[in-house]
């Protein structure tokens, strides 16, 4: 059903003009309903290697086309760092600056303070009610919410509107720790602007996982939808789907056992598994074969992802979890 007073519109901010005079700009997705109500953005792809998030925001947006908003506006920039994405890495590449701790930016900054000026002042200017940002995660990783750190008395409000909201995904749900740099994230830079905000962690990065475009927006749905900007849709169901234990709580986010050898990883647990202490997490074997270390679990918890490569040192986490 197409709905006319919905207006959809495309366009793009300026980000710098490359030294062979080519535009480099930041596109962006609108989609207004007509109708007073909430205006929440998604973005994605702040780090240029996670890229599952631009195909999440491309399905909600065809949805949206094909199901009217109820009310309200979903804005969305699917590719918030064009110039990672294109070399497939984290960073802007060009000068290797972490655009997601450049928050809230700056006009006169560093390139990746000037980009995050940018989207900041954007989204800010549009006073929404919620911003979803987009992640990818380790090779092996299941999907799972981040809950930004309690941000203090002045935007306890905000933060608990963010909890509140980050409930009704299904998804699994780590409250994060007070770190230095945690307010220089996008969400981060968001709640300390009083906008709610939250990060999903998608799966993998690099390539698109199809299994986790699904559950990106089965978990933004159901948000929307207690927003009341979109019917719900029973039909869409997680592929993971967190265990009765770990659901409907906030989690807290362990990394670990350290590894106290050098060598290689053989691991004996999968992501989205419940694991008890002292149960067998890896094993490290070094060059010859024979057995270093077994790495056992310190807590009970969830596994979230373990690492990208089979090397280890001594000092290095050997999985993360998700810890009651
Ligand atoms: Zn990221």
């Amino acid at each position: 059903m197409k709905d006319k007073n919905q207006r959809i519109k495309y366009g793009f901010k300026k980000i710098l003009t490359g030294s062979d005079l080519s535009l480099r700009k930041l596109a962006i997705m609108e989609i207004d309903s007509g109708i007073a109500g909430p205006t929440v953005w998604i973005t994605a792809a702040v780090h240029g290697d996670e890229v599952g998030g631009a195909a999440v925001i491309h399905e909600v947006v065809k949805s949206v086309r094909q199901k009217p908003l109820l009310k309200g506006a979903l804005k969305a920039m699917p590719i918030m760092n064009p110039i990672g994405f294109e070399a497939s890495t984290r960073n802007i590449s060009v000068i290797e600056e972490d655009l997601n701790r450049s928050f809230p930016g700056d006009k006169n900054g560093r390139l990746s303070e000037r980009m995050a000026e940018t989207i900041f002042s954007t989204i800010t200017s549009t006073k929404p009610q919620l911003v979803l940002d987009l992640h990818n995660d380790w090779n092996k990783s299941v999907p799972y919410l981040l809950i930004d750190p309690y941000p203090g008395k002045e935007f306890k409000t905000t933060h608990y509107i963010a909890r509140r909201l980050a409930f009704t995904s299904g998804f699994l749900m780590i409250q994060e720790e007070d770190e230095s740099d945690s307010f220089k994230t996008l969400s981060g830079s968001m709640i300390k602007a009083g906008i709610p905000a939250l990060t999903l962690e998608l799966g993998e990065s690099y390539v698109v996982n199809e299994k986790n475009v699904r559950d990106g927006v089965s978990a933004i749905w159901r948000i929307l939808s207690e927003l009341e900007m979109v019917k719900p849709d029973p039909a869409l169901e997680l592929f993971f789907k967190p265990p009765k234990e770990f659901l409907n709580k906030a989690l807290s986010y362990y990394d670990g056992p350290k590894s106290q050898t050098s060598g290689l990883v053989r691991y004996f647990t999968r992501p989205g598994e419940i694991i008890r202490t002292g149960e067998t997490i890896a094993k490290i074997y070094n060059v010859f074969g024979k057995l270093q270390e077994t790495a056992v679990a310190e807590k009970d918890g969830i596994v979230l992802g373990y690492p990208d490569t089979a090397v280890s040192f001594p000092g290095a986490p050997l999985a993360a979890f998700g810890v009651l």
